[in-house]
């Protein structure tokens, strides 16, 4: 089969949910039984994503080849359930870099070097590739910013060509709008829709379907009227209303015929989509069983997409417990001296991954509380760090010990640089990216959880496969001190080069309920059917610590 491709651009806002929309009909086109990728387009200059502020831009998302992206990345995978690569993800930065790389080779011969051909063709190479490493056949590409924006016009120019050289039948347009719904008049209103249609078409994209994003449903003839507007059939004007389960999207977009509207202008079979498994954790979402509070605590707390993928695996590990995961996030900043009423209720503490001083002190205060209370913690890269330097200083009386990020000068810097780290000039890139194995203690917490994985046969060795970003390390020189204080080291890296007994991969306590860190960002591997091991023991044992709570309120009330 030809490749096909399906187009997403966005229109009259940002952060509309185009990543949403696309994931959606990855989704869809998976429950048919295609080989789908997808491809984020981000017009903006930086090569990657791994030196923005999670503040503006929401979480790194890292891919197992060690590519730092796009948070879309993220949730492509997790609703497409294939993996993606540095390859899924182009920037403005990249494509210019190569263009200029190849002109400094002698690569364009004597030609004058332009946007059209040259960046543009770079561009359509850039998709196809990633079709072809993922054997795919559809390819999702989503083009980010909006219809309208300066940075994206080389993209709407080699995506306009696509279909150009694809030929009809393989390729659709699909436009995400805004439908502004106004409260003074109450009705919602088409116009933005009609001009950023407009402007497509002013670039030569005529959109094939609309997906309209709105906060609630909305009525027929509305759709009627940006059909008639928009030279697009109104059964091809879909509307993704505001849900409160981003996996009930694909439901919603099925029920209203985009399936069907996908095999109709990709000339597809008409298939019926096995969406059993997914309407079954979607139920459980729906109507939980059990809901646990959990407790994020962190520096970026304002800005939730910064934990995205770290949210999405908590979810997941609920389903697998037939559970509702509730977050409270609280500002690490926040949580001060002996005031630790920011923690109290919590069935479950959890530190995530993060840089830099801001906050740490709070972070090891929600340690000690979670560690000596006997509460269900998971601390995550930076959260397993801390948990060191909290069992350091407050069981192995290491005083003062800390991490040499946030105290170059500690007496004890039980956390500390990795030695490759030391002399790196570049920022973009250079930390410890992407898959690493992870030897597993047997007899473990750890080993309890990942024994689907861990291959009793002994195939994988012992190992499990978890993704990094990280610059220090547990110093390899208090691992012994540690040990005999009582942590357990319940994951290494093998046989790292010159390192002996390896760099630890996760730490755990023997006689609390659930203390478990980890090194790595399991969050990143987490799927919606397919919980990832840690987070679904956690949310299990949170779940188990609400209930012996309960059953304590109950014995005392009677
Ligand atoms: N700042 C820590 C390090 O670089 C933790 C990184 C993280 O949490 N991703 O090792």
């Amino acid at each position: 089969m030809q490749t096909k491709y399906v187009f997403v651009t966005g229109g009259v806002v940002s952060s509309l949910g185009k990543g949403l929309a696309t994931s959606s009909i990855g989704a869809l086109l998976r429950a048919r039984g295609y080989r789908v990728t997808a491809v984020k387009i981000d017009p903006y200059i930086n090569v990657d994503a791994g030196t923005m502020r999670p503040y503006e831009h929401g979480e790194v998302f890292v891919t197992s080849d060690g590519a730092e992206t796009d948070l879309d990345l993220g949730t492509y995978e997790r609703f497409l359930d294939v993996p993606m690569s540095r390859a899924n993800n182009v920037t403005t930065g990249q494509v210019y870099q190569s263009v200029i790389e190849k002109e400094r080779r002698g690569s364009y011969l004597s030609q004058t070097v332009q946007v059209i051909p040259h960046v543009t063709d770079e561009i359509k190479g850039r998709i196809r590739e990633a079709g072809e490493a993922a054997h795919a056949e559809i390819v999702l590409v989503e083009i980010g910013g909006t219809v309208g924006d300066i940075e994206s016009l080389p993209f709407l120019e080699a995506v306009r060509q696509m279909r150009f050289e694809a030929g009809p039948g393989n390729c659709v347009y699909l436009h995400v709008t805004l439908l502004p719904f106004l409260g003074t008049s109450e009705e919602f209103k088409t116009k933005p829709t009609q001009h950023s249609v407009a402007t497509l078409r002013g670039v030569g994209v005529q959109p094939d379907g609309i997906i309209l994003r709105s906060n609630s449903p909305v009525p027929d003839e509305v759709r009627s009227k940006i059909a008639l507007f928009t030279n697009v059939e109104a059964r091809d004007v879909f509307n993704s209303f505001d849900t409160e389960f981003i996996y009930a999207v694909p439901e919603i977009l099925e029920q209203q015929g985009i399936g069907r509207f996908l095999e109709r202008r990709l000339d597809l079979e008409k298939l019926t989509p096995e969406l059993r498994a997914w309407h079954e954790a979607v139920r459980i979402l729906r109507a939980p069983d059990e809901r646990v509070v959990i407790g994020i605590v962190g520096k970026y707390v304002a800005m939730p997409d910064a934990y995205l993928s770290l949210m999405e695996a908590l979810k997941h590990a609920g389903i697998a417990n037939r559970a509702r995961v509730d977050f409270r996030w609280i500002n690490a900043e926040a949580v001060l001296g002996d005031d630790l009423g920011a923690l109290a209720g919590l069935d479950g503490i959890l530190v995530p991954g993060g840089f830099g001083v801001r906050g740490i002190e709070g972070k090891v205060r929600a340690a000690t509380y979670a560690r000596t209370e006997g509460v269900p913690y998971l601390g995550i890269c930076l959260g397993m760090q801390i948990a060191v330097i909290e069992y350091a200083r407050n069981v192995a009386g290491l005083e003062a010990a800390n991490s040499t990020e946030f105290d170059p000068y500690t007496p004890h810097p039980v956390v500390d640089l990795m030695p490759e780290q030391l002399d790196l000039a570049d920022m973009g890139g250079t930390m410890r990216l992407g898959n690493w194995p992870m030897m597993v203690t047997p007899g473990t917490k750890l080993a309890e959880l990942y024994a689907g994985q861990l291959g009793s046969d002994g195939t994988n060795g012992g190992t499990v496969l978890e993704r990094h970003r990280h610059r220090y390390e547990v110093n390899p020189a208090y691992v012994e001190t540690l040990q005999v204080a009582g942590l357990t080291v319940s994951g290494v890296t093998p046989g790292m080069q010159g390192r002996g007994a390896g760099l630890v991969e996760a730490v755990e306590l023997p006689d609390h309920p659930f203390f478990v860190g980890l090194q790595s960002h399991p969050e990143f591997g987490s799927r919606l059917m397919r919980a990832s091991p840690p987070f679904r023991g956690f949310i299990e044992a949170a779940v188990s610590y609400q209930g012996a709570r309960a059953r304590e309120h109950a014995a005392a009330r009677a």
